[in-house]
C-alpha cells in the first residue's frame, strides 16, 4: 500500500486520533479528493432508474426492494423515488467492515426485515460492490426464501476486486480500489452525510500518527 493510499498505516490511527482529539474538526477538511460530485451522482441515478424501469416492465405484484443497511440508504431513497413501478421495501443489515476496518472482515447478517419474497422479483440495493461477500450472502438468503428472480443495483463497483460469481446488474460508477466515503459510505461511522463520494486525506493519518497513544 502506498504512502498516499487511504488507509495507510491502518485505521486504528484514526481511533487514537479521535480519542486524543487530534483529528481535524471540520468534516470537509478531512477530504483529500472528491471522486464523484453530487451532480454526477444525481444524473447517474436518473439513468439507472431508467434502466431498472425497463428491466421490470410492470410486474403485476410489483417488486421487492431489499437495501443493505446502512450504507445504501442515500442511494436507496434517491433511486426508488425515480422508479415508476409498485414496490415493497424491506431491509437487511450486514456487517463486514466493523468500526475502522478498511478491508472486509467477512460478511455477517446482523438483522433482516423484508416482506415475503417467495415467487417475487427482488432487487438488492447496495452502496458498493467490493469483495462481493455482502451480496453473495444476501443473495443466498433471498434464494432460500424462494425469490423468483434476484437482481442487484450498486452505486459503486471496485472493478479490480468484484468477483465474477457476484454480478451486479445495475452499476452507477466503476471506481478504482480506494477506500471511499460519502453519500452513505462511512469510515468508522463518520462521513456518511457527505453529498459526494470522496477519499480521505492521508494527512489525517499522519496527524493521528503524531498523537501520543
Ligand atoms: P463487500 O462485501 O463486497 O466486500 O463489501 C460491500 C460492503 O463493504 C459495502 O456495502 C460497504 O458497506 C463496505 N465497503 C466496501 N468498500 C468500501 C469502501 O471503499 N468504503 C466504505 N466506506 N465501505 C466500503
Ligand atoms: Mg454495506
Amino acid at each position: 500500500m502506498s504512502e498516499h493510499q487511504v488507509g495507510y498505516r491502518g485505521p486504528t490511527l484514526l481511533r487514537h486520533a479521535a480519542r486524543k482529539t487530534c483529528i481535524i474538526p471540520s468534516m470537509n477538511g478531512d477530504i483529500d479528493r472528491v471522486l464523484i460530485t453530487e451532480a454526477q451522482i444525481a444524473a447517474r441515478i436518473r439513468e439507472l432508474a431508467g434502466e431498472i424501469g425497463t428491466a421490470y416492465p410492470e410486474p403485476a405484484d410489483g417488486i421487492v426492494i431489499v437495501p443493505v443497511l446502512s450504507g445504501s440508504v442515500f442511494f436507496l431513497v434517491d433511486l426508488v423515488r425515480l422508479l415508476p413501478m409498485k414496490m415493497r421495501i424491506g431491509m437487511v443489515a450486514v456487517s463486514s467492515y466493523p468500526g475502522e476496518a478498511t478491508r472486509s472482515q467477512g460478511a455477517k447478517l446482523v438483522s433482516g426485515r423484508f416482506p415475503d419474497v417467495r415467487d417475487r422479483h427482488v432487487l438488492l440495493v447496495d452502496d458498493i460492490l467490493d469483495s462481493g461477500g455482502t451480496l453473495r450472502l444476501v443473495r443466498s438468503v433471498m434464494e432460500r426464501a424462494g425469490a423468483r428472480s434476484i437482481k442487484t443495483a450498486v452505486l459503486l463497483r471496485k472493478v479490480s476486486r468484484a468477483p465474477v460469481d457476484v454480478p451486479a446488474d445495475f452499476v452507477g460508477f466503476d471506481i478504482e480500489d480506494r477506500f471511499v466515503v460519502g453519500y452513505g459510505l462511512d469510515y468508522n461511522d463518520y462521513y456518511r452525510n457527505l453529498p459526494y463520494i470522496a477519499v480521505l486525506r492521508p494527512e489525517l493519518y499522519k496527524v493521528a500518527e503524531s498523537c501520543p497513544v
